[in-house]
């Protein structure tokens, strides 16, 4: 074998093999490139040779072995990272192996040489207090941050390994049967466990009722929460959406404007000018997150804790008793219950 069929054998290995034919990701190719650039420095260093006057026949297993020794010992490199350049040595001899079969006997006793055998480490848990400043470690001040945020807390709440994180998409689900969740374009995902966290969303009768919708099929109404199109026709809370200042769908907005609504029907029946909705600029959001934990945000603000939850549990309480001792309709509850 001459010198020049080696430089010729690497170029084909990394532009043919690698990435043509394995379509290897660009870390590997990466992790590759550096063995090699490391393989020759060597290799100027102990045999005073430029690359491009190297022969395959030079890289023999001893030499190999010794490449190793240096980046363990000279380098500190650890096990793991020199069987990493190990591995990139013998893919490459894999291939060398196919394409020069004179050179078999080398390839074979390179493929010998093994990988080093290194103690894992336990796997570590984070404490709590590791996971808290882990998670706000990022600036909230910029999108990449809370970005980053979010995807923290994710692996952090649910366990999720990177794979697992990077594989989510957003696709529609069609159908959930046990152990597996179907999506519209037909693929199936398992799932032990399924958490549905949907949003408001508009029946059908509003838009076959003729009455204008907004782009999401909610009743759109105005700051008399009256439909745009019918005087006579009222609207409040999820179904509606005010056009001058469409609003989240939220308990806090549906609950202020119900006063405002029944007030409004009646003037409206007696002929009186009707009174302006006004929401709040700002509301407290408070959603439970399990094992009595909880989240909270308040004017770009947010928190989380078992406080937050005793907070929310507190107010949520507080609410629902304020319906203690109303009387049931009761035509329509006896109606209800005879059915
Ligand atoms: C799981 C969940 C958690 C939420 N948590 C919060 C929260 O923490 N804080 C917050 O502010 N908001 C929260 N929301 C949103 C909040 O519940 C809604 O914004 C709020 O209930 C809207 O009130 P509403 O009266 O407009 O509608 P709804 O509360 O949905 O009431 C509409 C009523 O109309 C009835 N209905 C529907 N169609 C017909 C029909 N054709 N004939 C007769 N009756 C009909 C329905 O059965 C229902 O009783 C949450 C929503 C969900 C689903």
């Amino acid at each position: 074998m001459n010198a020049s069929s080696f430089p010729a054998l690497l170029q084909r290995f990394f532009t043919e093999r690698l990435v043509t034919q394995q379509g290897a990701s660009l870390h590997t190719v990466a992790g590759y490139r550096d063995t090699f650039r490391l393989l020759f420095r060597f290799a100027k260093a102990r045999l005073g040779r430029e690359p491009s006057a190297l022969r395959l026949e030079e890289l023999d297993p001893a030499f190999l072995e010794a490449f190793l020794g240096h980046l363990e010992r000279d380098r500190g490199n650890r096990p793991r990272t020199r069987n990493h350049r190990l591995s990139a040595l013998h893919a490459f001899f894999r291939y060398v192996a196919l394409a020069e079969p004179a050179v078999r006997l080398q390839c074979q006793r390179t493929l010998a040489i093994p990988m080093k055998r290194f103690e894992r480490g336990p796997v570590e848990f984070l404490t709590e207090d590791e996971a808290t400043a882990l998670v706000s470690a990022p600036t909230a001040a910029t999108w990449i941050g809370r970005r980053d945020r979010a995807l923290l807390l994710l692996a952090v709440q649910t366990g999720l390994r990177n794979s697992e994180i990077t594989s989510l998409r957003q696709g529609r689900v069609t159908r959930v049967t046990p152990g597996h969740v179907h999506c519209a374009s037909g693929e199936p995902v398992a799932a032990d466990f399924v958490v549905w966290a949907t949003g408001a969303s508009a029946p059908a009768w509003i838009g076959e009722s003729g009455l204008p919708c907004d782009d999401r099929g909610f009743v759109a109404v105005n700051d008399y929460l009256q439909s745009t199109s019918h005087p006579s026709v009222f609207a409040a809370g999820d179904v509606a959406t005010m056009i001058t200042r469409p609003l989240p769908k939220a308990g806090v907005f549906a609950v202020r404007q119900g006063p405002l609504l029944a007030e409004n029907l009646r003037r409206f029946l007696g002929g009186d000018a009707l009174r302006t909705y006004r929401p709040q600029r700002r509301f407290l959001s408070l959603i439970s997150t399990g094992g009595r934990h909880a989240v909270a945000s308040y004017a770009g603000l947010s928190w989380q804790g078992r406080w937050v939850w005793t907070w929310k549990d507190r107010i949520d309480k507080r609410s629902m008793r304020k319906y203690d001792g109303v009387p049931w309709p009761v035509d329509a509850g006896d109606a209800y219950v005879r059915r």
